[in-house]
């Protein structure tokens, strides 16, 4: 069956397989020498030192806090920890390498890197699906090249930044398990929450996570897609090459295995360059650090290190909090909403009133003008606006549970006090909006309603379903404060009364 768009899910033989690459922001120092790890608005050029710049006779330190944080992705992921590791030198002369090598870790001459063969489950389009791991491990960042309007083909110049220079990475590699463009993005949005989990990388930070795309379709050659912003942006650009391919092979032009670089602006992915082979790059072990021997202690520490992680937080929102799959779902989507939820629970506990808030309305103010392509940019831009905490959500869940204001009431407060930090009470207090629930009261604006709506009223006689359209008018009336089912009461009530 076809589903709108995602129609090339009726496609065989489609075969997406993932390199992303997550820097390790809360280290303190890059992966070989003692530079600031976080490289952010740092003058160019500044944040280098003789290890990370490349001079001759330096000796790289290997940082253990990134072993340890590989680590802890490696067994996130479900992967086999070898009982040591080593690095390589990945040869190759490209601007952005000071020392014209990357050091790497390389599996061609046995096992060197921290992870092998893992999986990680997501919630497919369809069904529950999971990505075999191939491989995770640590590497270093290159510099950055800075080009005029960000444009690489038009830019008269080509700058360099060797601040990020050496800043630890660490690259997951999956094996080619993804059939649609979509599973691939529910994909990296878990994975992306899981290592926020672990809190070894600010995901919100530019560059951060960024994934790299192969794609073969049939009997097709693969082709490496790079340079892709965002998430939402590597599933356009997956879309767009399965058409490109497919549309080749209807003319029957044969696929070469290439890379292309996605163009944000036209939207099309571009042939960059021919692809090296493995043997370009002249792989060899690097001879200044010595094997690192990782071993049982190495596994033991890590496993008391692991913090709770996405599914089994959503396992104990279900079961400790009664939420459902789905609500929970989207709150450990993303961790900070997750710490939210339980921040505002802790300081009033109704955890489904708390959740529904934050979900329907909050998540709700988030996504809305959502222009932004990062998913997670786009929150953080927004969240830096919200002027809510969750003490204001645990207030507002208080009030409606002991039925001081009416949830229309409630909704209205909440996006007003999204953007200004009132507290609940305080705007209830100052705009009079606390629900009427005084009978005397609701009479009296019954009585006004019953004396403009007089047709309704004698329809309402014959039939009493016509009663609910004289509560709108009352709640009309009384800017939804009057609470629905006392006057429900008090109209029917006074519909038997003789006139
Ligand atoms: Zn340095």
């Amino acid at each position: 069956m076809f589903r709108g768009v995602q129609n090339y899910n009726m496609i065989d033989g489609i075969k997406i397989g993932l390199e992303i690459h997550c820097q390790l922001t809360s280290l303190q120092t890059k992966l070989f020498c003692s530079c600031h790890c976080d490289y952010h608005g740092k003058l160019p050029n500044t944040n280098v030192c003789p290890v990370c710049s490349g001079l001759p006779g330096t000796l790289p330190l290997l940082n253990q806090k990134a072993l340890e944080y590989a680590g802890l992705i490696s067994l996130a992921l479900d992967c086999k920890i070898p009982n040591e590791t080593t690095f390589y030198r990945k040869n190759y002369f490209y601007l952005d390498l000071p020392k014209n090598f990357q050091l790497t870790q390389y599996n061609v001459y046995g096992i060197t890197s921290i992870g092998i063969d893992g999986k990680l489950e997501y919630d497919g389009i369809d069904e529950e699906k999971h990505a075999r791991i191939r491989r995770v491990q640590l590497e270093e960042d290159p510099g950055r090249l800075v080009y005029e309007n960000n444009d690489m083909d038009s830019s008269f110049y080509t700058l360099i930044d060797y601040n990020r220079a050496g800043v630890p990475l660490v690259e997951v590699v999956t094996e080619p398990d993804f059939t649609t463009p979509k599973d691939v993005r529910i994909f990296l949005n878990k994975f992306t929450s899981i290592v926020e989990h672990l809190e070894i990388c600010d995901t919100k930070l530019e560059g951060s996570v960024r994934c790299d795309a192969n794609i073969s379709i049939g009997e097709g050659k693969r082709i490496e897609i790079k340079n892709v912003g965002s998430f939402r942006e590597v599933e356009k650009a997956l879309s767009y090459e399965i058409t490109r391919q497919k549309t080749m092979s209807t003319h029957e032009i044969e696929i070469k295995a290439e890379t292309r670089h996605w163009d944000d602006t036209r939207k099309i992915t571009k042939q960059s360059r021919v692809k090296e082979e493995e043997q370009d790059y002249r792989y060899f072990q690097e001879p200044d650090i010595p094997t690192v021997i990782l071993g049982n202690e190495f596994l033991s520490s890590l496993k008391t290190k692991m913090p709770e992680l996405p599914n089994d937080r959503k396992n104990r929102f279900i079961s400790d909090y009664k939420l459902s799959e789905h609500v929970s779902q989207v709150l450990i989507d993303n961790k900070w909403l997750a710490d939210f939820f339980e921040s505002a629970v802790k300081i009033y506990s109704s955890p489904k009133e708390i959740a529904n808030w934050i979900v329907s309305d909050l998540m709700g103010f988030i996504d809305e003008n959502n222009h932004h392509h990062n998913s997670q940019a786009s929150m953080e831009e927004k969240r830096s606006e919200l002027k809510v905490e969750a003490r204001h959500i645990a207030e507002l869940a208080r009030l409606v549970d002991q039925s001081n204001i009416s949830r229309n009431t409630a909704k209205m407060i909440l996006n007003q006090i999204i953007t200004t930090g009132e507290m609940p009470s305080q705007v209830v207090e100052r705009t009079n909006s606390s629900k009427i629930d005084d009978k005397g009261l609701l009479s009296e604006a019954i009585e006004s309603v019953f004396r403009s709506e007089k047709s309704a009223v004698s329809d309402a006689r014959l039939n009493s379903k016509a009663a609910n359209f004289l509560l709108g008018k009352l709640m009309q009336l009384t800017k939804g404060r009057a609470d629905p089912k006392i006057a429900l009461d008090l109209i029917k009530k006074k519909l038997i009364e003789p006139d």
